[in-house]
């Protein structure tokens, strides 16, 4: 297994998915791991796009089947990330990015210690609010879910390698893709893909 596993967490509205969705534009040796769900489609969003929506049944017969890496309740609705896709993945090189909350990345950690976790921090209280606002996706009360939610999301961000603050976007993605450039240089990963070159090296001195 040589692929970067990202763990990319934040409250509601942060701007999490703009990230990882610019990171990916550019990273393009990045996938994004596609969760299941059993929140309801939001406009525009397509199954097995953003999310692959199933219902409660379907998606404790996953967990029944242990064909989850992690899985979580969250804002009232189960999440949970399909351990096959990614395995797959990585042992092909590919980098993934999963979208989890702090719950699926204690468990994503406990599993694969050699995951590197980012959570994204807004730069206030009431930037959030505005952002989650203004993207104009969830309704008033869903909305004030999500925030009553965010203080206890954010009371586990010191648990993550990485704190990026996303204040100026182009800044964020700037940090975004420094951490995946050092992951993919640490040495437990360098030293498969580097393994001839490590050989030629020792053999010829
Ligand atoms: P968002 O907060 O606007 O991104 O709304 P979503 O409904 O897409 O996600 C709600 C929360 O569930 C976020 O904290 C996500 O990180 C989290 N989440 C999404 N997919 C998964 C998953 O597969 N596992 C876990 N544990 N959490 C997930
Ligand atoms: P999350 O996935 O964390 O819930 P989104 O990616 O949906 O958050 O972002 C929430 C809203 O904030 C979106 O409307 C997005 O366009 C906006 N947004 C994201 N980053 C910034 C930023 N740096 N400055 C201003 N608005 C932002
Ligand atoms: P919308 O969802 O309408 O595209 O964007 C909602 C808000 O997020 C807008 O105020 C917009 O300026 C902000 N936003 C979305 N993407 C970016 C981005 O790439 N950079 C910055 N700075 N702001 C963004």
């Amino acid at each position: 297994m040589s692929g970067v596993l990202l763990i990319v967490a934040a409250p509601s509205g942060a701007g999490k998915s703009t990230l990882v969705n610019a990171l990916l534009a550019r990273e393009t040796d990045m996938q994004l791991s596609i969760s299941h769900t059993t929140r309801a489609p939001r406009p525009g969003e397509g199954e097995g796009r953003h999310y692959h929506f199933v219902s409660r049944a379907e998606f404790d017969a996953s967990v029944g089947a242990d064909a989850f890496l992690e899985h979580a309740e969250v804002h009232g609705n189960g999440y949970g990330t399909a351990r096959a896709p990614i395995m797959a993945a990585l042992d092909a090189g590919r980098g993934v990015i999963l979208e989890i909350d702090w719950q699926g990345a204690r468990q994503v950690r406990a599993r694969m210690p050699e995951a590197a976790s980012v959570f994204i921090l807004p730069p206030a209280r009431a930037e959030l609010e505005r952002r989650l606002r203004a993207r104009a996706t969830d309704s008033a009360d869903i909305i004030a879910r999500r925030l009553a939610g965010s203080r206890e999301e954010i009371l586990h961000a010191t648990e993550f390698d990485y704190l990026v603050v996303n204040d100026r976007f182009e800044q964020a993605l700037d940090d975004l893709r420094a951490i995946v450039r050092a992951e993919r240089l640490r040495s437990l990963r360098a030293r498969r893909l580097h393994a001839d070159l490590l050989h030629e090296l020792l053999e010829s001195a």
